[in-house]
């Protein structure tokens, strides 16, 4: 009788759990067949159009954008994730700084005149209407990096107060290859510019210029140059700090060539002190050039918007996966090919179409998931990740309550994948996670290659890692199910030496295949299935410099 009972029992679980299954992979299954292609397409079209103006933040394209983004999430049954707003107000000031073209640099009764933006691309982030430098002294601070956990100081025994000093972009570790200097080739924070301004300030220096060199910024000068003359934004500095004064009075980059120049009348070569610089014990010197310009700044105060949307979770609702993708661009610029409009078709019009198909495919289940879903697009990533940082600040859901977050960035149309390239593979559990759905696919998770580019502190979702949320960067970008490895660079390449960041940055429905971004996103909504049915948290893994965050004591 007993045995009886027991198999009874044992079939009971069985077809209890057989049920649980097959209705659980139902709900997947119909999921992930709700995403497709073509819907992808009709997101990118409108969101690429000239209709939204380039999606910059503060003009009229922050407003279409914003009321379509909300609209779209309304459509698919994502309720307000603000109270009763799908807008969260970002305060932040916009400065337009205006350099005279001419930058002077003496060296005894030697004159060179550097042009801006073309030679020396420099900004000033003060609130203040003129900022003067005159004869400012130069040092070079190697790579302008104070890492004692790497055992490295650049700015010991250097004096650098109130002087410029001029500094090395990325880390020793990339112009080495030796692995055990900071992470090797792979670039760590210490190795981003905004880590340079930083340190600048921190340091008391009046003034920074990074020495541009494409391998070790991970784009041309052209693309500082570019962002120089543009406005930009910035956090609006709280009481105490009204006129930014905790930032240098200027930062910027100078070219390689002009680099050379400047070095060459010190005696130096570039090339040859980057080497001396890479070396423990390098220490820097005072320069006997002195720097002159003036920067005349307007700025003006204002509040962008964040829109997030929400799926309330059935059983555990106070906890939340989020998946992030930045609605702004550009706007209109300087003109390109008869082209003025910076449309952002790639950059980030498909990692949005991601994100709301991923979305959909969350509203389309027979019954609510666990755990809360949001859908956040976050404004000004391109000046510097402002509204997702003032998210993680003023979030929706508590940090600590935040389960992991999914972002992309630069999703290129080019077809299915057999990778799926995570930026920053080795900081946390969702790597393992995001393998296991990967294989599922018949693909593969790969580390990025050019981890040396920095790119995993380069979008929305570094905020969250930094307050400790298990954060991916993760999409198909190496390899082509149809054409190999070599065409895929070549396309990568071609795209980030024509397009980004520029007006050709369009919508091109003729030439577009969007069937690998649908893949990516039926791999991150398995991932977020998995986490939003069940109640286990990804953890850092030991190594990450984001294992240390204090929110992780509540995991
Ligand atoms: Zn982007």
């Amino acid at each position: 009788m007993k045995r009886l009972l027991t198999t009874v029992y044992a079939i009971c679980f069985l077809i209890l759990t057989f049920a649980f299954i097959s209705c659980g992979d139902r709900d997947l299954k119909r999921g992930e067949r709700s995403i497709s292609a073509s819907d992808l397409a009709e997101y990118v079209k409108a969101l690429g159009s000239d209709d939204f103006m380039g999606r910059k933040p503060f003009t009229g394209g922050e407003k279409i954008t914003t009321e379509y983004l909300a609209e779209q999430l309304k459509r698919i049954g994502f309720e307000p994730a603000f109270g009763d707003s799908y807008f969260q107000k970002v305060p932040a000031v916009e400065i337009t700084s205006q350099i005279d073209d001419q930058i002077v640099i003496k060296n005894g009764n030697r004159i060179i005149k550097m042009s801006a933006p073309d030679d020396i691309a420099v900004i000033s982030p003060r609130l203040t209407e003129q900022v003067s430098v005159k004869e400012s002294e130069l040092v070079f601070a190697g790579f302008g990096i104070n890492a004692p956990e790497a055992g490295w100081n650049d700015f010991e025994d250097l004096d650098v107060r109130g002087k410029t000093i001029v500094v090395l972009i990325n880390d020793p570790g990339l112009y080495t290859g030796d692995p055990t200097l900071f992470k090797g080739r792979e670039m760590t924070y210490f190795g981003r510019w905004t880590y340079k301004y930083e340190e600048a300030a921190r340091q008391g220096a009046k003034g920074v210029l990074i020495i541009h060199e494409t391998e070790g910024a991970g784009y041309q000068y052209t693309i500082p140059r570019k962002s120089s003359i543009s406005p930009k934004l910035y956090m609006q500095p709280a009481a105490g700090n009204e006129s930014n004064s905790s930032q240098c009075e200027f930062t910027g980059w100078i070219s390689a060539q002009a680099a050379d120049s400047l070095f060459s009348l010190e005696g130096y070569d570039v090339d040859q002190l980057r080497k001396e610089a890479c070396k423990k014990g390098f220490r820097g010197f005072r320069m006997k050039s002195v720097l002159s310009l003036e920067i005349k700044n307007t700025y003006t105060f204002n509040t962008s918007t964040n829109v997030a949307g929400l799926l309330k979770g059935g059983k555990n609702a106070d906890e939340c996966i989020v998946y992030s993708a930045h609605w702004d661009h550009f706007g209109i610029g300087e003109k390109e090919n008869g082209d003025s409009i910076y449309n952002g078709a790639v950059d980030n019009g498909t990692s949005m179409a991601w994100v709301f198909e991923i979305g959909q495919a969350f509203s389309s289940l027979g019954k609510l998931p666990d755990r809360s879903v949001i859908l956040f697009f976050p404004t000004a990533e391109e000046q510097g990740l402002l509204g997702s940082s003032y998210y993680t600040e003023n979030p929706a859901f508590p940090m600590e309550k935040t389960v992991a977050c999914f972002n992309n960035d630069l999703m290129l149309p080019i077809g299915k994948m057999k990778d799926i390239m995570i930026t920053g593979y080795g900081h946390s559990g969702l790597d393992d996670m995001i393998a296991e759905a990967a294989a599922r696919q018949d693909r593969y998770a790969s580390p990025d290659p050019n981890s040396h580019t920095g790119m995993f502190y380069r979008s929305d979702h570094f905020p969250f890692a930094r307050k400790g949320v298990p954060s991916a960067f993760a999409r198909g970008n190496l390899e082509s199910r149809e054409h190999g490895r070599e065409w895929t660079s070549a396309q990568e390449t071609d795209y980030i030496n024509n397009r980004y960041h520029r007006p050709a940055d369009n919508y091109e429905p003729d030439k577009w295949d969007l069937e690998g971004i649908a893949e990516d996103a039926r791999l991150a909504f398995y991932i977020g299935y998995r986490l939003t049915t069940t109640d286990y948290w990804p953890q850092w893994k030991r190594g990450s410099e984001f294992h240390r965050q204090e929110t992780l004591g509540a995991r």
